[in-house]
């Protein structure tokens, strides 16, 4: 007769381990066997992987190929995009930019498909998402470019950016493209 507690047990005149005992001595082993093979997890966020290509990462907006059609804003499923009117920096161009509601995007990408290629003002980043505490982030035209122009930087790829903390870089980087335009529509001239 055997009890629960036993770690071993006599069947047919043999002594095994008991069910328990086994069991025990076999997750013992696949631990073992795991302690030796390799990680195929990573420790984020110190170790990142590598995203393929075609990753549809947060967008990106280069405010000085934009020809302000409109045609992203009318590809856009969830109405994060708005039209915003600004320097006339080129007499080809209507002054017409783009502002984005980053934390409202779907990640779809319908809006850089449909982004003219002559202007390919529109791309995705390898940054996953911007995180915040806010419950509505909207970026003017000049914000979403600085955010642009500071992704390589400031080297936000592979992650998500923590949109409180870097916000005052994005805003003071705003500036100086927005005074950067109206530089380039006068000509220089005050
Ligand atoms: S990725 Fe999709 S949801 Fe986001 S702005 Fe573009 S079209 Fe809109
Ligand atoms: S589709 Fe491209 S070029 Fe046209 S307004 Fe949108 S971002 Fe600018």
């Amino acid at each position: 007769m055997s009890t629960k507690t036993e770690k071993f047990v006599e069947v047919r005149g043999r002594w095994r381990l008991s069910k328990g005992a086994s069991g025990l001595v076999r997750s013992l082993l696949a631990t073992a066997e795991y302690f030796f093979k390799s990680r195929p997890t990573t420790l984020y966020p110190y170790e990142k992987n590598k995203l393929p290509e075609a990753f549809r990462g947060v967008l990106t907006y280069d405010i000085e190929k934009c020809i302000g059609c409109g045609a992203c804003i009318l590809a856009c499923p969830n109405n994060c995009l708005y039209r915003r009117s600004g320097p006339k920096t080129d007499k080809n161009k209507p002054g017409v930019y783009i502002a984005f509601e980053p934390t409202h995007c779907l990640f779809c990408g319908l809006c850089v498909d449909a982004c003219p290629p002559v202007s390919g003002a529109l791309s995705h980043s390898s940054v996953i998402s911007i995180v915040s505490s806010k419950k509505k982030v909207m970026w003017e035209p000049w914000e979403w470019a600085a955010f642009t122009e500071l992704i390589k930087e400031k080297g936000w790829e592979y992650d998500a950016v923590d949109y409180d903390r870097v916000e005052p870089l994005i805003k003071r980087k705003a500036e100086e493209i927005k005074k950067r335009l109206e530089e380039k529509s006068t000509g220089g001239k005050k």
